[in-house]
């Protein structure tokens, strides 16, 4: 692939492509490129003022330095997207011009052809939250990248912090990473409107195939949810590679296969199928476990179990330490993030990634907050964390443990600080100093601020 030329932006003079080898594998140099995009609202930087993404590599740099002394660096390359874009590619375009794009057009106005080519040609990327464009043909520039580059694994990493207030008495023992399928399910876009043509021709077919008013009203809107054995197989196959790769102890499939039984049921099959079929020696079912094990896992393995979605739910508060890696079709996955997340607190903290075979786009799961724009206020620990996923995903296991332990003890620091009575000097942001009895957003630091003391425990290491 030769390197694209760009209009508006210029690739780094140093640094080496991320690229697939001839067997699938990545191939990792010590100085890989990696796309920039900084983001609208909190995640940029006005006027001098460091937004939460210039924070977060600043962290991000350090902990590479530490861990490998200068034999392995990341490479930025800053692209844009978001309000951004529009401002540095068509500055004088108005709304209602805008509106009258086509979708390609509207497109090219907040992901600029030169960001489209810089990740099609470097393959990832670190994200800071972007806002999502006016309305009209296209809707979301995250959706658009989801498909345009097959990134067919959300992969969103959730555990607690000390110190952050978070409202479940269980929320310490909450340490999972969740790989929601991207592509397929109710969320791949087949729907028919109610009363529609396509519609009534679905509705038509269904009544043919044998289901009657009792089950279908002529009425209906219809949804259609495909979930096939490749693109379940593909999912799963990353999130047992995940557990293999950081040595965790299972992987929950979570299923509604009791009512969904040739979608939800299969994906579940699919899984157990996989993992028999392709990490025999490395896995054991959770049947396997109780028939000829004992009750307990052979040392080393990992464990391949299913949930069922609802009671998935109920384990996530009573029991979350039992569980770990979880795999799960799109729906699910999209509640379950959200709610063990919330389990911990803090929405400036829920890191995240999109993946596929071919790219990987690393960014927080949290907005622009434009309310904090220009203020060096909000909490980097979100795009942050997902930069360690980055470092992980490059297989640079010891930075991304530096970064991790580095924003536990900050937390862990303010805790004790916080414990010891009011008046004390805490390096978290606003939103976490908020949550100290007799502490307020006044007392939390700056996002730079909390980013240098990251570093500093970091250094220390
Ligand atoms: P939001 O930007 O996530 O902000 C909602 C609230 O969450 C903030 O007011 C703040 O709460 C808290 N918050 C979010 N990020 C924080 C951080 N880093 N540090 C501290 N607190 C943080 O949600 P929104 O206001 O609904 O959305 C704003 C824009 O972002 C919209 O254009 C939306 O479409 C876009 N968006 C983009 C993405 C993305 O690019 N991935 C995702 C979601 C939304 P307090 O005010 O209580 O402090």
């Amino acid at each position: 692939m030769t390197a694209p030329v760009y209009q508006k932006i210029t690739a780094p003079a140093t640094g080496t492509r991320v690229a697939l080898g001839s067997n699938g594998k990545w191939n990792i140099p010590d100085d890989p490129v990696v796309v920039l995009i900084k983001g609208d609202g909190i995640g940029a930087d006005v006027n001098g003022v460091p937004g939460i993404t210039t924070a977060a590599v600043k962290v991000l740099d350090a902990a590479v330095q530490k861990a490998y002394k200068g034999k392995r660096k990341l490479v930025w390359f800053e692209a844009h997207a978001g309000d951004e874009a529009r401002k540095r590619y068509n500055p004088a375009i108005t709304d209602d011009q805008l509106k009258a794009l086509d979708e390609n057009g509207q497109r090219q106005v907040y992901l600029p052809d030169d960001t489209l080519a810089a990740f099609d040609y470097y393959k990832v990327g670190l994200k800071g939250p972007l806002t999502t464009p006016i309305g009209g043909g296209f809707r979301s520039i995250n959706v658009f990248l989801r498909f345009k580059f097959d990134l067919y694994s959300c992969v969103r990493p959730v555990r607690y912090y000390r110190g952050v207030d978070a409202p479940n008495r269980n929320a310490n023992k909450v340490d999972m990473c969740i790989f929601r399928e991207n592509t397929e399910d109710v969320y791949c876009g087949i729907e028919f409107k109610s009363g529609s043509d396509k519609a009534k021709k679905v509705v038509a077919f269904l009544r043919e195939m044998g289901y009657g008013p009792d089950v279908l009203l002529d009425s209906a809107g219809i949804g259609v949810k495909p979930i096939s054995p490749e693109r379940s197989k593909r999912l799963i196959r990353m999130a047992i590679q995940y557990a293999l790769d950081k040595k965790l102890p299972s992987v929950t499939l979570c299923h509604k296969g009791n009512i969904m039984k040739f979608t939800e049921g299969a994906f579940k099959d699919w899984g157990y199928e996989l993992a028999k079929a392709e990490f025999r020696d490395k896995v054991v079912t959770e049947d396997e476990v109780y028939k000829d094990h004992g009750g307990k896992a052979p040392a080393g393995k990992v464990i391949i179990k299913d949930r069922i979605a609802d009671s998935m739910f109920q384990q996530i508060q009573l029991r979350p330490d039992e569980y770990s890696v979880i795999a799960t079709p799109n729906l699910n996955g999209d509640y379950l993030s959200d709610a063990v997340a919330a389990l911990t607190g803090g929405i400036g903290l829920a890191a995240g990634a999109n993946i596929g075979d071919g790219a990987a786009m690393f960014e927080a799961t949290h907005g622009t907050a434009p309310k904090y724009t220009g203020q060096n206020r909000a909490n980097p620990g979100a795009v942050l964390l997902s930069g360690a996923l980055l470092l992980e995903f490059l297989q640079w296991f010891e930075a991304a443990e530096l970064v991790n332990k580095g924003v536990e003890a900050t937390f862990a620091e303010a805790d004790a600080t916080a414990k010891a009575g009011p008046g004390g000097k805490l390096h978290v942001t606003y939103d976490i100093a908020r949550q100290f009895p007799g502490y307020g957003e006044q007392a939390g630091a700056s996002s730079t601020a909390f980013a240098d003391r990251i570093i500093e425990h970091i250094n220390k290491m």
